[in-house]
């Protein structure tokens, strides 16, 4: 059955629209309304009364390793409904399962877990399939991969070790500058896979011929890269500079400066930005909650991941509401949600399908509360999968 969202806003594709009612039918939406504020009095369920909030496209995360005290790497399908079932709670609605630098073994029941969660039809955020961080980079730019497990880039070896498994793969992160790296930046741009250039010390020239060969995303821009120098401009230099490139970056205020993350998309327009949360297996636990990256201890300090040897970041701790809010601080909400929506869903083919609200678009979608600013409600495919406002009586479970 048909229903309405009555929302203050709604914010798409860049752009706010006041006063619209959102025609959600068989989990699409299917158009939107004006709506005059001064006549609509009573709204009955099962349309929502959504009047004191801004409505955006549920959020796409491309870089996700756990969360929620649940491992990605634990290569079981439950951890990763796991998290995809809190996940709701913090806007996201899609996501890439991220296998890290680990024993090919490792990283095939990680990817077959990916596999399972993808098709089996369970509740919570869509599984998209997998964003391969590894272990094809370089050990001089490791940051919290387990250095142990780096491979030199080959394009046999990976077949030989992921064989079918590889049709789940949508982004591989990989350092091209080593030897056989272009040759499988090649191979794995004909297959449509997204090459991610990252964990690399690739030199500007370098990184240009990586886009030759069809390298066309960078993972977590400024964070375990060869970084930007006026004589050596190097692989950061080239992801500011070159439009072939969608820049990920980890907008937490702390993987990043808010304000190296505002030059990063007055470089690359709003448009190639990407917010990723590069959430671990810390994301949502207290401080003081220790886990592992792959044999590695890590720890949750100040709401962040640090690797117990070293002090180092190992991934983060934040969830994509905080890249939403922190990003709206300096671009505001409107372009901070292209960010986090658009853009990915774009990145992977999906610009019509997610990431927008127009008509024809599935209705995965968060309710904004401007106010408190945070995520008040998120539908998937138009159903009510997490609601803050229950206890305030307000709402109605959508059904479709
Ligand atoms: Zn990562």
């Amino acid at each position: 059955m048909a229903f309405r969202i009555y929302c203050g806003a709604l914010a798409t594709d860049g752009r706010r629209y006041n006063h619209r009612a959102l025609v959600v039918d068989k989990g699409r939406i299917i158009a939107w309304e004006p709506y005059d504020p001064a006549r609509l009095t009573a709204i009955e369920p099962p349309d929502v009364d959504a009047r004191a909030y801004v409505a955006l496209p549920g959020m796409i995360d491309l870089h996700l390793h756990g969360g929620f005290g649940r491992d990605m790497m634990e290569g079981d399908p439950e951890a990763i409904r796991a998290v995809a079932q809190r996940l709701v709670q913090y806007g996201v609605t899609a996501f890439l399962v991220t296998p890290l630098t680990a024993p090919w073994d490792a990283i095939r029941n990680c990817i077959r877990a990916a596999r399972e969660a993808r098709t089996d039809g369970s509740t919570g955020a869509r599984v998209l399939g997998c964003h391969l961080e590894g272990p094809f980079i370089n050990p001089k730019r490791a940051g919290a991969q387990p250095p142990e497990y780096i491979r030199p880039p080959s394009v046999q070896e990976l077949e030989t070790e992921l064989g079918d498994l590889i049709s789940e793969l949508r982004i591989v992160t990989l350092a091209p500058e080593l030897e056989g790296g272009l040759e499988l930046t090649q191979y794995l741009a004909q297959q449509g896979i997204i090459v991610s250039i990252g964990h690399s010390d690739a030199t500007y020239e370098q990184t240009l011929r990586a886009i030759d060969c069809g390298a066309r995303h960078a993972t977590h821009t400024f964070n375990a890269m060869r970084p930007f120098q006026h004589r050596d401009p190097s692989l950061a230099g080239a992801v500011l500079l070159r439009d072939e490139l969608n820049a990920e970056v980890i907008w937490d205020n702390l993987h990043t400066h808010p304000a190296a993350a505002q030059l990063l998309v007055k470089a690359k327009g709003a448009e190639r930005v990407i917010c990723v949360s590069d959430g671990t297996t810390g994301v949502g636990m207290p401080d003081g909650y220790a886990f592992e990256l792959w044999g590695h201890r890590a720890v949750v300090q100040n709401g962040a991941a640090r690797m117990v040897e070293t002090g180092g970041l190992a991934g983060s701790a934040i969830t994509m509401d905080a890249c939403l809010r922190n990003s709206a601080e300096t671009l505001g909400l409107e372009i901070a949600s292209l960010l986090c929506a658009a853009n990915p869903a774009r990145a992977l083919g999906y610009g019509d399908e997610l990431g927008t609200l127009r008509p024809g678009a599935h209705a995965d979608l968060i309710l904004w509360n401007p106010d408190a600013q945070r995520i008040e409600q998120t539908y998937i495919e138009g159903v009510l999968q997490n609601s803050n406002l229950e206890t305030a009586g307000i709402i109605t479970p959508a059904t479709n």
